[in-house]
């Protein structure tokens, strides 16, 4: 008979779980395995509730499998390293971001590419190489394999930081590959939620001019004045939709929700291109001919590898950036989850972990 969650490991950890679609969050004991030879033990400060966590309580892409422990945005503090451990010692501030395992021997791993192995396994919601099934931060601890584990910049706070994990990195990596990164060149950043804002920051530092392009016109003021954008379009207003056809380079798509291409791909200038990193729950249509006709580009990414997932921490110290983020304890994490769905957040919730998550 298979063991239960909380005997399977000899480790005994405390986290918050969903148990079925209804994604309420509520107390949960599990176990976590020994720190092994590889393995970097992290006691938990912090972890910021990305929108996939959301996506994933609630079963919005059908494979969710229950108990799940959300949480891939985890800032906190070595506590054992294993005897193979070189990068890390113990007290290290440590993060833990989307994956933590790859086969670390195919073509895409031997790449820095660990992100797009096929054997890739999540933090959370995922099976792990021995078989059993990881959960993520909203708990105690966490152990990974030195590969997996980021060195924390000292100068980035821990709270404001951790959204960079994921957040941070989904909208990096894709600047950098596909060339959004001209300075003087115009992007669009589709959705200003936790990846959105992370974007316009990131695309400022890199000297483009941003528009925010949302549904939500009373982000406009914030947008500009506090994260630095160009300019506003709100997308509701056809007048100013149609006044800024043809305009940008390149668009960035956050949103969360089914929503129509059409109008984002008229946007772009010829040769523009739009990423997509957004996961509705089902398909978007393609419109084919503002893509044929202005010979437009539409691709996707998916968070980026481990030395890239650095190399943005270090340019995020560097150039200051770190989330707008509302701090909540544990408990608040269902009425945090309830205004995530709404977009009701500014600009991600980020969980004090160490502070409010005490075991009954
Ligand atoms: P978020 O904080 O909820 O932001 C999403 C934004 O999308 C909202 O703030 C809202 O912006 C806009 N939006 C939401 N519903 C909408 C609707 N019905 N119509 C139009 N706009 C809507 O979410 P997030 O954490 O940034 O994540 C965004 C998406 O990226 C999720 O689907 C998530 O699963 C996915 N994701 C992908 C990767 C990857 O590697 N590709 C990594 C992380 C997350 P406005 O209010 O400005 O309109
Ligand atoms: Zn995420």
């Amino acid at each position: 008979m298979a063991k239960s969650p909380e005997t399977e490991h000899p480790n005994k950890v405390f986290g918050w779980a969903a148990r079925d679609k209804s994604g309420l969050l509520s107390p949960f004991n599990f176990s976590r395995r020994d720190n092994g030879e590889n393995d970097v033990t992290v006691k938990i400060l912090f972890c910021g509730v990305c929108h996939t966590d959301l996506h994933t309580i609630k079963n919005d892409w059908g494979y969710s499998y229950y108990p799940v422990v959300p949480g891939h945005e985890i800032v906190g503090i070595a506590t054992k390293v294993g005897k193979n451990v070189t990068k890390f010692k113990e007290g290290d501030r440590v993060g833990v971001g989307v994956i933590t395992g790859s086969c670390q021997s195919c073509e895409s791993c031997d790449q820095d590419l660990e992100n797009y192995c096929p054997q890739m396994s999540f933090t959370y919601n995922a099976i792990a190489s021995d078989g059993t099934k990881n959960y993520g931060g909203y708990s105690e601890n966490i152990v990974v394999d030195q590969r997996f584990v980021l060195r924390f910049p000292e100068s980035l706070p821990s709270d404001s930081g951790a959204p960079l994990l994921c957040a941070g990195i989904t909208v990096y990596s894709p600047m950098k590959y596909y060339g959004m990164t001209e300075a003087g060149k115009h992007l669009g950043v589709a959705g200003l939620g936790g990846l959105g804002h992370v974007a316009v920051k990131i695309g400022k530092a890199f000297g483009l001019k941003v528009t925010v392009i949302s549904s939500s016109p009373a982000k406009e003021e914030e947008a500009i004045s506090q994260l630095g954008a160009d300019s506003f379009l709100v997308t509701t207003d056809p007048q100013k939709m149609k006044a800024a056809i043809g305009t940008m380079d390149y668009i960035i798509d956050t949103i969360s929700a089914v929503h129509a291409l059409y109008p984002l791909l008229g946007l772009l200038k010829v040769n523009g291109k739009l990423i997509a990193l957004g996961l509705p729950a089902k398909p978007l249509e393609l419109p084919m001919f503002p893509l044929v006709l202005g010979r437009k580009m539409v691709g996707g990414s998916d968070i980026g590898g481990m030395k890239e997932t650095q190399e943005m921490l270090d340019f995020c110290a560097k150039h200051n950036i770190t989330a707008d983020i509302e701090l909540i304890k544990m408990d608040e994490i269902n009425t945090a989850m309830e205004r995530l769905a709404k977009s009701d957040v500014k600009y991600r919730f980020v969980i004090d972990v160490a502070n409010s998550l005490s075991p009954p």
